[in-house]
């Protein structure tokens, strides 16, 4: 595939060279759980092509991201039975990038929760593909 960068954690899990627990994959993104989740089920939605941040992403990219997110969200509120969803897209380390690969994160909130939006916590990886199985079947109801 086309426009990867080597050292990209994200461009290895899109090009099926590094470990994710995926819920949902198309022809330009692709639908994850979060390894430090700030909630369960904290889901991140990532072009497969390396762009850094918005400001070089294609609009194709933004437009199916937007998409596939309203789908997510369902299966989220569906799955998790949060009181909000959170959508939190960082772009630039001023903004608290991390991982400078296109991505937006999907956190399901709770009632008198403050939460941050990274976590320190790895999660359990059985834990992860649980809720990531939830979420797959979810999706396809
Ligand atoms: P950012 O700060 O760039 O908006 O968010 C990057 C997110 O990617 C963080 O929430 C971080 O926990 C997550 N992350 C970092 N490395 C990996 C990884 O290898 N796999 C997954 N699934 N998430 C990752
Ligand atoms: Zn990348």
């Amino acid at each position: 595939m086309h426009h990867q960068l080597d050292d990209c954690i994200f461009c290895q899990i899109a090009q099926g060279n590094a470990p994710a627990s995926k819920i949902h994959e198309d022809e330009l993104t692709l639908t994850m759980l979060d390894i430090f989740p700030a909630t369960p089920g904290h889901v991140l939605i990532i072009s497969k092509a390396h762009f850094d941040d918005i400001f070089t992403a294609s609009p194709q990219v933004l437009a199916q991201i937007a998409i596939n997110s309203s789908k997510i969200a369902k299966a989220l509120q569906a799955v998790t039975q949060a009181d909000g969803l959170g959508i939190y897209q960082l772009n630039k380390a001023a903004a608290g990038q991390t991982v400078f690969h296109y991505h937006m994160h999907l956190i399901p909130q709770f009632t008198n929760q403050n939460i941050g939006i990274h976590s320190k916590q790895a999660a359990d990886p059985q834990q992860l593909e649980a809720m990531a199985q939830q979420l797959r079947q979810a999706l396809n109801e």
